[in-house]
């Protein structure tokens, strides 16, 4: 089948290899027995590098046995119990099956003549996701590859709907003037693509203020009416507001009603970025948790991360349909303006397209969304009891409680603050008081700076063992180690395990670290 493409005659046994080949490569996966193998950089660039992409092997299995050899022996699976680095989830069976389909029919989402059916489809998804939210029957929306897609086309439908509503002002100063005026109001802890959105619009470089975030970690409301008020007495015009629903560190859910009641008084763009969140919408209990999302004017929908979905699914969701005119540009050999039946491309920032609706379709007619909902309130379930028995292991430091699915920790070393205590035996560990919170005090002290130094390293070692994967980032300015919970076959005995590893780990680090101070 080296050469070959789908055609009618041979469409099953071609099928039957692809789909052999792709089963074999996902069990080898599965039987592993922790999230990757290790293999530097070097390894995996020296073996790619010969491979001589001029030079065929003419032979598909052969092809699929050398991507065995180059890439999946030591690919990390993400449906392993303990990886838990990032948002990216395992994924639904059904999903992955219209995943294959999609990719065979090839199926193109940008006009009517090349989707029909298909179109119909990703319509009722996006009309039933804006029903989930709340919006009104005059709602739509538009399938994009990711978040940081679906904030970017928000933004430029509230900077559009910004610029015309101003233009219409008498004595308003022409557009490229009126953009540099415009500013974006988001939590300091709000996602980076807000700020890649203000630059691709070519908005002012400080485009995008940040409105400061509570101890929990979610915007503060006082504060974002006092720039508001900051900003008219400069003549700037605040173009949107954004809440997030779901920080990627602290899973912290903005306070949406109160947000919106300040953008209705300001008549002001009100996006939430719900990209991790946002599978609240299905979840059986927590649903009260997003309320106030039913006032956004546009909402980001990650599919692809707590709605178990196969990269990239994503949405986002507009109140006003009506909006995504500001996408619209009519070709006369694609989709002239008066076809009768919609052309996707309309209200899209992209043209050819997936069909990343069917395998949200599949898993919702398989599958049903109390499901999908259930399987993300186990994991914020999980995070829930990881955190409680963080709170009592004198190893580590609980660094906040968890919102959604994240758990953020460090680790505390025995003899943390006291450098003359090298060696110092395990037991000092009980008596450790390293619970300093960073909510408190002036600043990090010497425990604090100890246990902050160590947070990348054990990050690091951890990965290279390949047993388990944890990530790391900086909350309130200091590092810190961060579970992303989206697996619901991960149990609290895995979770522990990790946490075992990463004490071994953290103390061979810091054996050797003594070892070296010492030979020095
Ligand atoms: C992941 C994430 C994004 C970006 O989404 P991608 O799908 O990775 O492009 C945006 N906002 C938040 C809050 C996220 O967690």
């Amino acid at each position: 089948m080296s050469s070959s493409l789908l055609h009618a005659d041979t469409v099953t046994d071609l099928m039957r290899d692809v789909t052999a080949a792709a089963a074999a490569g996902a069990a080898r996966l599965a039987g592993a027995r922790q999230p990757h193998e290790p293999a530097s950089h070097d390894e995996i660039d020296r073996a790619l590098s010969r491979i001589d992409l001029d030079t065929p092997l003419h032979d598909f299995g052969a092809a699929v046995d050398e991507l065995d050899r180059t890439w999946l022996r030591h690919a990390v699976w993400f449906h392993h119990p303990r990886t838990l680095a990032h948002l990216n989830c395992p994924v639904a069976v059904p999903a992955v099956a219209a995943e294959t389909l999609a990719a065979t029919v090839n199926v193109s989402m940008d006009t009517w003549d090349q989707s029909k059916a298909a179109t119909v489809m990703e319509r009722s998804l996006l009309t039933w996701t804006a029903r989930r939210i709340g919006f009104p029957a005059a709602a739509d929306g538009m399938f994009t590859p990711g978040g940081t897609t679906s904030n970017l086309q928000a933004l430029m439908l509230a900077r559009d709907e910004c610029l015309e509503r101003s233009a219409r002002t008498p004595h308003a100063a022409p557009r490229p003037v009126r953009a540099a005026s415009l500013r974006i109001l988001a939590s300091a802890e709000s996602h980076f693509s807000v700020s890649t959105a203000a630059r691709i619009l070519g908005l002012d470089d400080d485009c995008v203020v940040p409105v400061p975030v509570d101890a929990a970690g979610a915007l503060s409301v006082p504060t974002l009416r006092r720039v508001l008020a900051d900003l008219a007495t400069q003549s700037l015009t605040p173009m949107a507001v954004v809440a997030t629903a779901g920080t990627t560190d602290r899973g912290a859910i903005d306070p949406l009603e109160d947000v919106a009641q300040v953008c209705a008084q300001h008549g002001v763009w009100f996006h939430v970025d719900a990209a991790y969140g946002g599978a609240l919408l299905v979840s059986p209990t927590r649903r009260d948790r997003l309320a106030g999302i039913d006032r956004a004017d546009s909402v980001t929908v990650d599919f692809h991360k707590a709605w178990f979905q196969p990269i990239g699914c994503s949405a986002v969701i507009v109140r006003d349909g009506h909006t995504l005119r500001h996408c619209a540009h009519h070709a006369a050999y694609l989709n002239p303006a008066d076809t009768p039946e919609p052309n996707q491309v309309d209200r899209s920032l992209q043209t050819t397209r997936r069909f990343e609706a069917l395998k949200l379709w599949v898993t919702l007619r398989t599958m049903g969304p109390d499901a999908i909902g259930a399987m993300f309130d186990a994991v914020i379930d999980l995070a829930a009891r990881v955190a409680h028995e963080l709170r009592s292991d004198p190893r580590f430091e609980l660094v906040c409680d968890p919102s959604l699915s994240t758990v953020l920790f460090r680790w505390t070393p025995p003899d943390a603050g006291n450098d003359d205590a090298a060696g110092a035996p395990l037991a000092a560990h009980a008596s450790s008081t390293a619970h300093a919170s960073f909510t408190t005090g002036n600043g990090p002290d010497a425990v604090d700076e100890t246990a902050d130094r160590w947070v990348r390293p054990i990050r690091r070692a951890v990965w290279d063992t390949g047993r388990a994967t944890v990530a790391e980032t900086e909350v309130a300015g200091r590092p810190c180690l961060k579970f992303t919970l989206l697996n619901p076959q991960t149990t609290l005995d895995d979770v522990r395990e990790v946490l075992d590893l990463i004490h071994e780990t953290a103390l061979s680090l810091t054996a050797h670290d003594r070892t070296g101070k010492a030979r020095a």
